[in-house]
C-alpha cells in the first residue's frame, strides 16, 4: 500500500514537474502570471514528492526532515496560488493587502510548524504517518490553513461577481475549483487528526487535482490573452484587404473574411485555388527574387484590377514553406487616373483651342486696325487740312485706346490659363524709365499735370529679368496715376536695396495727387472688370482689367503691388520687385525728354534709302498699301507680293536688304517661306535680313519669331515710326541716309 501511494504521489509529482517546466521553458516572454505559474507546479511537485518521502520512511528524524522540506513546498504553493488569484480577480487597495499579506505569515509560523516535538511520528498501514500535537503551534497552523483557504475562497467568489467577460468568469469558476480541492483535501487531513487518526495525504492528492485544474486555467487564460504571437491572427483576420495564404506548392489553405467577400465563395470553396485560378497572371508570380513581389492582375471573378504584393514565408531553416498575398483593389483608383487623364486631354485640347482662337482672335481684330491705322497716318503725314488732321488725330487715338483693350484681354486670357511665360534676359532700367517717363509725360503735359521721376543715380542699371513685363507693370501704374489725377502731380520714386547672390530689390513708387479711393475699396482694386470709384471714373477710359493683370504679373515675378491712398486727395501705388544684376552699371542721371508731338508722324521721315530694296510679303492687299504708303518718304524700292511661293520667287530673281513676311498666309505660312528661302540654292536675297510681321501679338510670341530663324518681329498694326527704327538698324548702313533731328 505505501508503495502504491509512493509511486503515485511520485508519478504525479513528476508529471507536475514536468508540465510546469515546459511552461517555463516555453513561455520566452514571461509576464507575473507565467512566474507564478511556473513556480506554483514547483511547489506542487516539491509537495507530493516529499510527502510520498515521508511515507516511506521507517526512521522518524528523517520522516521529520522530508516533511520540513514537504511543508517548505506547501508554504511556497499557498503564497503563489493566492498571488495568481488576486493577479487574475485584479482585486486592489486595503482588500489586495491583506489577502497578500496574511499569506505571508506562513514564513515566520514554518519554524513552529515542523518543530520535532508538535509532531508525534507513527506508522500505518499506509505508510510512515504523523500526527500535530495539540498546543499553540498546531492551532496557529489551524487558524492559518482555514483563513487562507476562505480567503481564497472569498476572491474567487468576489472574481466570479464582479467580472464582466465570458472569459474572466470561466478563469473564476475554475479558480474557485481549484480552492475548493485543496480546501476539501486539507479539512479531511485535519478531520482525521483531530478525530485521533493520522494524517492520510488526502490534501497532497488534492494538489494534484487543483494543479490539473490550475493548468488548464493557465492554458485557457494564455489561449485566450492577446498577445504578439496571436495578435497577428487578430490583425490577419480584421483587415478588410483580401489576405490569401498559399502554401509551398502554391495552394490556397487560408483566406481571411476580407477574401471570402471579395471572391464570393465561401473559405472551404476558395481552399485548394491557385493563384492563377483567382487572377490572370503571365507567368507564375511566386517565382522572383527577393522577398517580396508586386504584380498587377485583373481577377477571373470580378474582372477588377488588383495591385497583388506577394511576401515568401520562411521557417526556421529558411527554407519557403508558403507565400502570404494581400490584395489591393485598384479599380477605382485606376479608373479614376483614367478619368483625370481623359479630363487633362479634353482639357489640353480646350486651352489649345483656347490658345489657337485668341491667336486667331488677335490676328483678325490686328488686321483691320492695322488698315485703319496704317491709312490714318498717311492722312496724318499726307493731309495740310487743319480739320482732317483734327479727325485722324481722333482715329488715331481710338485705335491705339482700342489696341490696348485688345492686347490687355489677350495678356488677361493668357495668364488666367496659365500661358503666360517670363523670358529672362538682360536689361538696361535707365533706358526702360526713360522710355516710361517719354510715354507719360505727353499725356501729363496735356492735363497740366507735373510727371516727376526720383531715381538715384548709382540705382544698379544692368539687371535681368523679363523687361516687357517689368515695363507693362510699370507703365500701367503711372498711365493710372496720370489718368485719374485732375490736377497736381505724378512722382515716379526708385529705391533700391542690395541683396545676396548678385540680386537687387527695387520699389517703384508712383505718387499722384489725384481722386485717390476709399478705403472700402482697396480690397478690390485688384479684381478682374472692376471699376471702383464708378461715379468719378466713368468719364474715364478703362475696363478695370489693368491692375489685375499688374497683380497677377507682379506675383509671377515673385513681387508685390500695395496701394496707400486718402480718398480726394490721392494714392502711392508701390510695386516691389526682385532682379538680378548682370553688371556694374548705373542707371545715372535722368534726361529731360524731348516732348513728342501728335503731328511727328506728318513730319520728315526718320531716314532716306533710294536704293534699299525691301520686300514686303502679306496676303492682305491693304496691308501692303499701308506699308508701301508708310515708307513712301524714305524713298525706299518696295516690292509687294501676295504669297509665300512669290516671295521665294522674288527672292531668288533679285537682291533684297529686308524682308517683311506676314506670319499667316494660305497655302504657305510665313514659316514655311523663310524654312524654304534657307534651303534655296540659287537665292540672290541670301543675305536679306527677314523681319517677321505679323498680327500675332499674344505674348511669347516674339522669342518663338527669333528662334525660328527670323531677325526680328513687328507687330501689327505697325506704326511708321518703329517700322522706320527697324529698318534703320537691319539696312545696310551704306544705303541710309539719316535725316536731321532722327534718333
Ligand atoms: P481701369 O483703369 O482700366 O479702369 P485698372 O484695373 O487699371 O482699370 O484700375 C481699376 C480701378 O482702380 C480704376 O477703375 C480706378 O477706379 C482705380 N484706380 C486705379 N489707379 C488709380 C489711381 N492712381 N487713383 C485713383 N484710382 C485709381
Amino acid at each position: 500500500m505505501k508503495e502504491f501511494l509512493f509511486c503515485l504521489l511520485f508519478g504525479l509529482a513528476c508529471v507536475t514537474y514536468f508540465v510546469g517546466l515546459g511552461y517555463g521553458r516555453k513561455i520566452t516572454r514571461k509576464s507575473v502570471i507565467d512566474k507564478l505559474y511556473f513556480l506554483s507546479t514547483l511547489f506542487g511537485a516539491g509537495w507530493g514528492l516529499f510527502g510520498g518521502l515521508v511515507l516511506m520512511q521507517t526512521d522518524e528524524d528523517m520522516a521529520a526532515l522530508f516533511r520540513a522540506v514537504g511543508m517548505l513546498h506547501i508554504f511556497g504553493l499557498l503564497i503563489c496560488f493566492t498571488h495568481m488569484m488576486i493577479f487574475w480577480s485584479n482585486v486592489q487597495g486595503r482588500m489586495k493587502r491583506w489577502t497578500a499579506g496574511f499569506v505571508w505569515l506562513g514564513v515566520p509560523l514554518y519554524p513552529f510548524v515542523i518543530r520535532r516535538e508538535n509532531v508525534a511520528f507513527e506508522m500505518t498501514t499506509y505508510g510512515m504517518s504523523y500526527r500535530i500535537r495539540p498546543g499553540a503551534a498546531s492551532t496557529a497552523y489551524a487558524v492559518f490553513c482555514a483563513a487562507v483557504a476562505v480567503n481564497l475562497f472569498c476572491l474567487s467568489v468576489y472574481m466570479v461577481r464582479r467580472c464582466v467577460r465570458k472569459r474572466e468568469k470561466d478563469i473564476a469558476y475554475s479558480l474557485m475549483m481549484c480552492v475548493v480541492i485543496v480546501g476539501f483535501g486539507c479539512a479531511l487531513d485535519t478531520t482525521l487528526q483531530l478525530l485521533g487518526f493520522a494524517a492520510f495525504p488526502a490534501s497532497t492528492l488534492g494538489q494534484f487535482v487543483a494543479q490539473m485544474v490550475l493548468c488548464k486555467t493557465y492554458l485557457f487564460y494564455n489561449g485566450s490573452r492577446v498577445t504578439l504571437e496571436n495578435m497577428s491572427k487578430f490583425v490577419y483576420y480584421s483587415v478588410d484587404e483580401p489576405v490569401f495564404l498559399f502554401d509551398e506548392t502554391g495552394r490556397l489553405c487560408i483566406v481571411n473574411n476580407g477574401a471570402t467577400i471579395f471572391l464570393g465563395l465561401s473559405a472551404e470553396e476558395c481552399c485548394k485555388l491557385r493563384l492563377e485560378d483567382i487572377f490572370v497572371l503571365k507567368r507564375d508570380a511566386f517565382k522572383f527574387r527577393g522577398n517580396k513581389n508586386r504584380v498587377e492582375a485583373r481577377c477571373w471573378q470580378r474582372n477588377n484590377i488588383c495591385s497583388i504584393s506577394i511576401d515568401k514565408i520562411y521557417d526556421d531553416y529558411q527554407d519557403i514553406i508558403g507565400y502570404i498575398v494581400i490584395v489591393h483593389d485598384v479599380t477605382e483608383r485606376v479608373r479614376m487616373l483614367e478619368r483625370l487623364e481623359r479630363e487633362k486631354q479634353r482639357a489640353d485640347r480646350a486651352n489649345e483651342a483656347k490658345s489657337a482662337f485668341l491667336a486667331n482672335m488677335s490676328h483678325e481684330i490686328r488686321t483691320p486696325i492695322n488698315a485703319v491705322m496704317g491709312m490714318n497716318e498717311m492722312i496724318l503725314r499726307e493731309s495740310a487740312e487743319p480739320d482732317t488732321l483734327e479727325y485722324a488725330r481722333n482715329i488715331q487715338n481710338a485705335s491705339k485706346t482700342l489696341l490696348v483693350i485688345i492686347n490687355d484681354i489677350l495678356d488677361f486670357s493668357k495668364i488666367e490659363s496659365g500661358m503666360m511665360e517670363l523670358v529672362e534676359k538682360p536689361y538696361a532700367l535707365g533706358t526702360l524709365l526713360q522710355d516710361l517717363q517719354t510715354e507719360c509725360s505727353v499725356r501729363a503735359e496735356e492735363k497740366g499735370l507735373a510727371l516727376r521721376f526720383v531715381v538715384p543715380e548709382d540705382t544698379p542699371g544692368a539687371l535681368i529679368g523679363d523687361e516687357v513685363r517689368v515695363r507693362q507693370v510699370l507703365l500701367n501704374i503711372l498711365t493710372n496715376a496720370v489718368k485719374y489725377t485732375m490736377k497736381g502731380s505724378v512722382t515716379m520714386t526708385v529705391s533700391y536695396e542690395r541683396q545676396p547672390q548678385d540680386m537687387v530689390k527695387l520699389s517703384f513708387a508712383v505718387e499722384d495727387t489725384g481722386i485717390g479711393i476709399k478705403p472700402e475699396n482697396i480690397g478690390r482694386l485688384f479684381g478682374k472688370f472692376d471699376r471702383i470709384n464708378e461715379e468719378q471714373v466713368h468719364a474715364i477710359e478703362g475696363t478695370g482689367l489693368g491692375l489685375s493683370i499688374v497683380d497677377r504679373l507682379v506675383s509671377l515675378m515673385n513681387g508685390s503691388v500695395t496701394v496707400e491712398s486718402e480718398y480726394g486727395h490721392g494714392s502711392v501705388f508701390t510695386v516691389v520687385l526682385r532682379q538680378k544684376i548682370a553688371g556694374d552699371e548705373t542707371v545715372g542721371a535722368m534726361q529731360d525728354q524731348p516732348k513728342r508731338h501728335e503731328g511727328k508722324a506728318a513730319s520728315g521721315p526718320l531716314f532716306v534709302a533710294p536704293h534699299a530694296r525691301i520686300l514686303a510679303v502679306d496676303d492682305n492687299k491693304v496691308n501692303l498699301a499701308v506699308i508701301r504708303g508708310l515708307l513712301r518718304k524714305t524713298k525706299a524700292q518696295v516690292t509687294c507680293v501676295t504669297s509665300g511661293r512669290e516671295c521665294l520667287e522674288a527672292a531668288a530673281g533679285e537682291r533684297y536688304d529686308v524682308i517683311l513676311l506676314d506670319h499667316m498666309m494660305p497655302v504657305m505660312d510665313g514659316i514655311e517661306t523663310l524654312e524654304e528661302f534657307g534651303r534655296m540654292p540659287d537665292n540672290k536675297s541670301g543675305d536679306a535680313r527677314v523681319i517677321a510681321l505679323t498680327a500675332n501679338a499674344m505674348a511669347g510670341v516674339r522669342e518663338m519669331y527669333l528662334e525660328k530663324g527670323f531677325d526680328d518681329y513687328l507687330s501689327k498694326p505697325i506704326e511708321g515710326a518703329a517700322l522706320e527704327k527697324l529698318l534703320v538698324k537691319y539696312l545696310p548702313p551704306e544705303l541710309v541716309q539719316l535725316q536731321p533731328g532722327a534718333e
